[in-house]
């Protein structure tokens, strides 16, 4: 909440507010995705492997470029925090912010999550979405957003006072470490603003504070991605379960995700190629 307003509004202060809006990045220029190449390689798509990501805990997997990637609900409503890195490059990673400025606050089938600078390219396209018909609810919430970071011991502390070291920064500081044998401080230093899977969550009307309410997703949900690149991923299983209360205890109900790997159809994508770094020069002007 902010306090109430210490400066008198300027003569043409309505004027000013009533200036229209416009779109910061319109993204009519990106080549779209070619989705219908995508749905016809994820036809026969054979399983090559699972990894399950245990309650209040996170788990890595890796994914070739050109190969798909699931993540389901199982046993019971449960969101997910998900990091990806380039698979050998771990400078190369997830930029919420990014993702957020050209596809809006929450993502599903179509969009893609873009990697951080100078890389800036398409990690994953997301090809299925079983929550696709939520859409927008009465309180202007959604599902899959770019906009929460991920429930972290930090801000516990700031607001709380205790430690709770379940939180989905620390999962994930912990899968990479044991999945990299990089020391813990080091792999915590690549934990990076997440898409929070399945979470619904959006602003406030009055306050336009970040809110969450109940998950709709349910067992058999899932959430699909083609990895454009080389990828390496982590994903928690928040210990807010289905982030209907809180997400820093164990007082909350809290289930596993499943996180399935696919390779296409065979020849579905003989001739694709995974897309290019960007291509800026670094010059910056000198
Ligand atoms: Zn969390």
């Amino acid at each position: 909440m902010k306090p109430p307003p210490e400066t008198d509004p300027p003569a043409d202060a309505e004027a000013r507010k009533a200036v229209r809006p416009v779109i910061c990045y319109p993204v009519d220029t990106l080549p779209p995705p070619p989705m219908a190449r995508y749905r016809a390689a994820r036809q026969d798509m054979e399983k090559i492997a699972e990894v399950i990501a245990p309650p209040r805990d996170a788990a890595c997997f890796r994914v070739p470029a050109g190969h798909f990637f699931r993540i389901s609900s199982v046993d019971g409503s449960q969101v997910g925090d998900l990091n990806l890195w380039h698979e050998h490059d771990l400078s190369e990673r997830f930029y919420s912010g990014k993702t957020r400025a050209l596809h809006g606050t929450h993502l599903s089938t179509g969009d893609r999550m873009w990697s951080s600078f100078p890389h800036l390219r398409a990690m994953t396209t997301i090809t299925h979405d079983t929550l696709d018909w939520y859409g927008w609810d009465a309180f202007g919430g959604s599902v899959h957003d770019v906009i929460g970071t991920r429930c972290d011991p930090y801000t516990n502390r700031l607001l709380s006072g205790g430690d709770y070291h379940h939180c989905c920064h620390s999962n994930l500081t912990r899968a990479l470490a044991d999945e990299t044998g990089l020391p813990l401080a080091e792999a915590e230093a690549h934990v990076h603003d997440v898409l929070n899977v399945f979470m619904c969550t959006g602003f406030s009307a009055d306050t336009h504070q970040y809110f969450m309410k109940a998950s709709p997703v349910r067992p058999g949900d899932f959430i699909e991605f083609f990895a454009e690149i080389d990828l390496l991923g982590a994903l928690s299983a928040c210990p807010g379960g289905d982030c209907s209360a809180e997400h820093s205890s164990d007082a909350t109900p809290c289930y596993p995700l499943l996180i399935e790997i696919f390779r296409p159809r065979t020849g579905a994508l003989h001739d694709w190629v995974p897309p290019d770094a960007n291509r800026y020069d670094r010059s910056h002007g000198r």
